[in-house]
């Protein structure tokens, strides 16, 4: 069945591994490799921009990380850029495997617009203001001090929305969340956020959040990260279908994605440990689940909420 992934940090273990890429894979490095996306069905996968805790965030480090966007992932010829909302469902009719470029954390543009939308015309078109710090832009959901967005926060929302980048709100604090609820005038969405219902950690969304994304039409990455699953671990595909049933319970059935955090995590829940395992969690749900819901969590919902919100 038909995959779309929104959340993976290929680019990041590019950083940190000099030489590693897709064209250059080395499975015991990367979590993802173009063999197991294809294993795996994966149709659209979202690549985040996030730098190394160690190099420092500036727009030079940023531009580095683009161009081994361009040069170790879109390089690959099985792979096609998504930048526009026809774009979405083509890749897959192609044969190919889209790629969505996004940022996770703006620490590096240091607070230039103008970098902003440099990195637009380079393919970016979904943002999250910030990483579990604090920034320029907002305070993440691992900052004690729970701010929300600060000015220039939101200014970056607006000019997100006028570009045709959405916004991402998994890593921001609760008041960011809801700061974005209050500011946005676009759908926004979670890539790779679970139920705080179900376990309780500052990276899990409450059910009014969930409420609230299903409310502006957003999507939500049930993500595979086994501390954001259960405590105590390991995590198991069963854990990831309590979170997708309690998601469903709160009328979210055509709101339900996967963004596994795959080359983000040193582990992830027992069984789906690549990309080339998501036939596992296809099965578990269709045990449970009739199929046009299961496409629907597999990659219809994601690829509708992103063939309605991209710009032509
Ligand atoms: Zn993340």
């Amino acid at each position: 069945m038909d995959v779309a992934d929104l959340h993976c940090d290929v680019i990041y273990k590019m950083m940190e591994h000099p030489g590693l890429s897709l064209l250059n894979p080395d499975d015991r490095l990367l979590d993802v490799t173009v063999e197991r996306l294809r294993q795996g069905g994966v149709t659209l996968q979202v690549f985040a921009l996030f730098l190394p805790q160690a190099l420092p965030r500036t727009p030079e480090n940023m531009l580095r990380a683009v161009e081994l966007y361009f040069s170790g992932v879109l390089a690959h010829p099985d792979l096609m850029p998504v930048l526009r909302s026809q774009e979405v469902d083509a890749a897959g009719k192609m044969g190919k495997i889209g790629a969505l470029l996004s940022i996770e954390g703006v620490d590096g543009l240091q607070g230039h617009f103008w970098m902003l939308r440099l990195l637009h015309r380079m393919g970016v078109r979904l943002l999250g203001p910030t990483w579990n710090h604090a920034n320029w832009a907002c305070d993440g959901a691992g900052e004690p001090r729970g701010g929300g967005l600060t000015k220039a926060g939101r200014q970056l929302v607006q000019e997100c929305e006028r570009l045709g980048i959405l916004i991402d709100v998994s890593h921001l604090s609760d008041n960011g969340f809801w700061d974005v609820a209050e500011t946005a005038n676009r759908p926004f969405f979670a890539s790779h956020s679970n139920v705080r219902a179900l376990r309780t950690h500052s990276r899990n969304l409450t059910d009014d959040q969930v409420r609230a994304l299903i409310a502006v039409g957003g999507i939500i990455g049930v993500t595979f990260v086994p501390w954001f699953l259960t405590d105590p671990e390991p995590a198991s595909i069963q854990h990831i279908l309590r979170h997708v049933d309690h998601i469903c319970a709160l009328g979210g059935e055509r709101h339900i994605a996967f963004g596994s955090d795959f080359d983000g995590a040193e582990r992830y829940a027992q069984g789906v440990e690549h990309p080339g395992q998501y036939p596992r969690l296809t099965e578990a749900l269709l045990k449970r689940y009739p199929e046009n819901m299961v496409r629907g969590f597999m990659s219809g919902n994601a690829k509708r909420f992103f063939v309605k919100n991209l710009q032509n």
